[in-house]
């Protein structure tokens, strides 16, 4: 609590009370920690490609690049990382984007299963890799008051992880129904899982179970916290059902 006390004057600044304000700075505060902690968790997401491609970079300049293997290696790893780079900067955009959002004015109907339709053509190279088959359950019917690029985002973050984070031969399945002024979606895969311990923190920004296999995979650690704040801009709630070693669900509910 912070107290400022101020007093009152009267013509001949003769004393003539006082005010006393009290304010309830916990809120405050907690905010302030949150985006300190905030930019520090950027700046290192940040400088990790950026000093893994400066390395190179050096290495290269200090003879590797006349050794035209070496050199190729060298230069597919820059690539990599900087496209990572790139995906951070965007994401942390996006993500800054919906959180400053109170509502969204920019909404219309949009009908779910043409937009799973179109998720599943995206993806659907990287599906093939893994060999991980794609599945739709959805009536052409289904629809929600919303913003198509958003929920098409949410749709991509979410079956893009059930693809990432499946087995050889696995599968995702897509599921939407609409009831009682709600419309639900489920997004299941038969992928590696989630321990119960990690279940509660893969929503927050940056948090990986498995740092490496995410690296790896391209991750950033933000897709989720993307969707939760995405879900929270709707009015919606998100919950997570996973079985290690099984597969994961991930459950939205959003007013239609
Ligand atoms: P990332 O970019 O690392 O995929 P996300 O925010 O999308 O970041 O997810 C956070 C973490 O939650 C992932 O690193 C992964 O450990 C875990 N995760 C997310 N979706 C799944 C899933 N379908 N199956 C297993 N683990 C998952």
């Amino acid at each position: 609590i912070r107290v400022y006390a101020n007093p009152i004057k009267g013509h001949q600044n003769e004393n003539m009370g006082g005010i006393v304000t009290m304010l309830d700075i916990t809120n405050i505060k907690k905010l302030e920690q949150m985006r300190t902690e905030f930019v520090s968790n950027v700046s290192h997401e940040l400088k990790t490609p950026l000093t893994s491609i400066r390395g190179f970079i050096d290495t290269l300049k200090d003879g590797a690049v006349n050794d035209p293997e070496v050199a190729g290696k060298f230069l597919d790893i820059i690539d990599i990382e900087a496209e990572r780079l790139s995906r951070l900067i965007n994401e942390i955009l996006q993500l800054s984007e919906i959180e400053s959002m109170k509502q969204d004015r920019n909404i219309e109907d949009v009908f779910l299963k043409p937009v799973i339709d179109e998720v599943f053509s995206i993806l659907q190279q990287s599906a093939e890799e893994r060999k991980v088959g794609l599945h739709a359950d959805i009536a052409e019917s289904v629809s929600i008051q919303a913003n198509k690029d958003k929920i098409k985002q949410l749709l991509i973050n979410l079956i893009d992880n059930a693809i990432k984070y499946n087995i050889e031969n696995g599968s995702v399945t897509v599921k939407a129904e609409q009831a009682g002024g709600k419309v639900l979606i489920s997004v299941r895969d038969t992928g590696i899982g989630i321990e119960k311990e990690y279940l509660d923190r893969i929503f927050e920004r940056f948090y990986r179970v498995d740092r490496g296999r995410s690296s790896e995979l391209g991750g950033t650690g933000l897709g989720l916290s993307i969707v939760k704040h995405i879900v929270n801009l709707y009015q919606g709630r998100i919950d997570v059902d996973s079985d290690p070693g099984k597969g994961t669900e991930f459950k939205i509910e959003i007013p239609d």
